[in-house]
C-alpha cells in the first residue's frame, strides 16, 4: 500500500529533495525526475542505471510463484524470524524498513507486534497479503528514496551476500543515513570463513546432489538463487571493518551453522515436495485424456534442453499453493512444520557460538557518516 505517512518520508533517490506530490505521481522539484504510485507500491528506483544487476530481476526465479502468497514463518524462515525479533524487537512506536523485502513477507510476519513498516525491494513481487497492508516501495539499496533519519530499526535477510563490495558499502552508508542515530540494522548474511562444523553442511548437499541425480529432488531453484552470490565479506573482522567505515558497530552476534535445518529442508522436505509434485502430475494427466491422446506426456511438453517445462512448472505451482493452502489451514501437516521448526532451532542452540560462515548481526549506527 501507499499511505499518506509513507508518502511525508520518501525523497528523490537522484537528488534526495522533497518529492512535490499530486495524485499518484511524485514530482522532484530540485532535478524534475518523475516517479510514480503502481499496484499497491511507489516505483522509486533510480533513474540512473546500474550496471551491477541482481538476478533476483528475473522473471524465471520467480515462475515458480512463491512470492504470490505468504506462508506461516516455518523451518529456516522460522528461525530466521525468531532471531529478528529477538535482537531487533519490533514494537509499537518503532519506524522499521526492510531493506530487500521481497515478498514483503516478514513485513507480514511482524504486524502483530505493532511497528510502522515499510518494504523496499528491487523487483515488484510482492505478495498480495504486503500489498494489501504494508507500505512498500521499488528502489534500490544504493540509492534508498527516504529523508535522512527516517527509521529508528531496518534489518536485511539474505542482502549482503547478493551484493559487491562497492555496492555493501553504498548500501552500508545508505542504510546508516536513513536511520536516526543510535538507530538498529539488523542482519542475516554470511561470510565466506566457515569453520569446521560447516563440513556437515556440505555433507548434506552431496546428500541432496545424489538425490537429484536419482531423480529424488528437484534442486534448480536453490541453484538459481545461489549463483547470484557474490560473497564480499571475508571474515567476521571484516565485516565489523566494513559496517564501520558507514559508522556501525556489531552490537551482538550469533552464528548460524544449519545443520538440523539443512537435512530437514535440503533432504526431508524436497523428498516430500518431488513427492507432492509428481502426485499433482499424474493427477492433471488423469484429469486431461485429452492431452494424453496426442502423446504428451505430462512433464516433458517441448521443452527445449535447459528450458523451463511450462508444464511441470505449472504442476509444480500448483501443488505448492495446495500445500501452502494445507498448511495455512492448520491441521497436522502445519503442526510437524512447527515442532520441525522447533527442532531447527537446536542448530542455534548447539552450534550458535561456534564462528562461522552465516551469522545474525544487529549492527547499531554510532556515528553518522
Ligand atoms: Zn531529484
Amino acid at each position: 500500500m501507499v499511505s499518506v505517512r509513507l508518502l511525508s518520508i520518501v525523497c528523490c533517490p537522484g537528488c534526495r529533495a522533497a518529492f512535490h506530490s499530486s495524485d499518484d505521481a511524485l514530482e522532484c522539484p530540485s532535478c524534475g525526475g518523475h516517479y510514480r504510485a503502481r499496484d499497491g507500491f511507489l516505483d522509486l528506483r533510480p533513474r540512473e542505471r546500474f550496471s551491477e544487476q541482481t538476478k533476483y530481476l528475473d522473471e524465471t526465479l520467480h515462475a515458480d510463484a512463491r512470492h504470490e502468497t505468504v506462508s506461516p514463518p516455518l523451518l529456516s524462515a522460522g528461525v530466521r524470524h525468531h532471531m529478528l525479533v529477538r535482537f531487533l524487537q519490533p514494537a509499537p512506536g518503532d519506524r522499521v524498513l526492510d531493506l530487500g523485502c521481497g515478498s514483503g513477507r516478514v513485513l507480514v510476519w511482524n504486524q502483530p507486534l505493532g511497528p510502522y513498516q515499510v518494504g523496499l525491494d528491487v523487483s515488484p513481487f510482492f505478495a498480495a497479503e504486503a500489498r494489501a497492508s504494508v507500505d512498500l516501495a521499488l528502489g534500490d539499496l544504493r540509492r534508498l528514496p527516504f529523508a535522512d533519519c527516517s527509521f529508528n530499526k531496518a534489518y536485511a535477510l539474505d542482502v549482503f551476500e547478493h551484493l559487491s563490495r562497492d555496492a555493501l558499502g553504498q548500501m552500508l552508508d545508505e542504510a546508516s543515513r536513513i536511520l536516526e542515530p543510535a538507530g538498529q540494522l539488523f542482519v542475516y548474511s554470511h561470510v565466506r570463513k566457515n569453520a569446521r562444523i560447516a563440513l556437515g553442511l556440505r555433507a548434506i548437499n552431496r546428500l541432496a546432489r545424489g538425490l537429484e541425480r536419482a531423480g529424488l529432488v528437484d534442486l534448480s531453484q536453490e541453484r538459481l538463487r545461489k549463483s547470484d552470490h557474490v560473497n564480499p565479506l571475508a571474515d567476521i573482522p571484516d565485516l565489523e571493518q566494513v559496517v564501520g567505515q558507514a559508522g556501525f558497530r556489531v552490537a551482538h552476534i550469533r552464528y548460524y551453522t544449519p545443520l538440523v535445518a539443512g537435512f530437514i529442508e535440503n533432504i526431508l522436505l524436497r523428498l516430500g515436495e518431488r513427492w507432492l509434485t509428481r502426485r499433482a502430475q499424474r493427477k492433471a494427466a488423469a484429469q486431461a485424456p485429452a492431452i494424453a491422446a496426442t502423446g504428451r506426456t505430462p512433464g516433458a511438453a517441448g521443452a527445449g534442453p535447459g528450458q523451463a517445462d511450462p508444464d511441470a512448472q505449472e504442476a509444480s505451482r500448483a501443488s505448492r499453493a495446495a500445500f501452502k493452502a494445507r498448511v495455512a489451514r492448520g491441521g497436522p501437516i502445519y503442526f510437524l512444520l512447527h515442532v520441525l521448526t522447533w527442532i531447527s532451532r537446536l542448530d542455534l542452540v548447539l552450534w550458535g557460538r561456534v564462528r562461522s560462515g552465516p551469522f545474525f548481526a544487529l549492527l547499531v549506527k554510532e556515528r553518522a557518516r
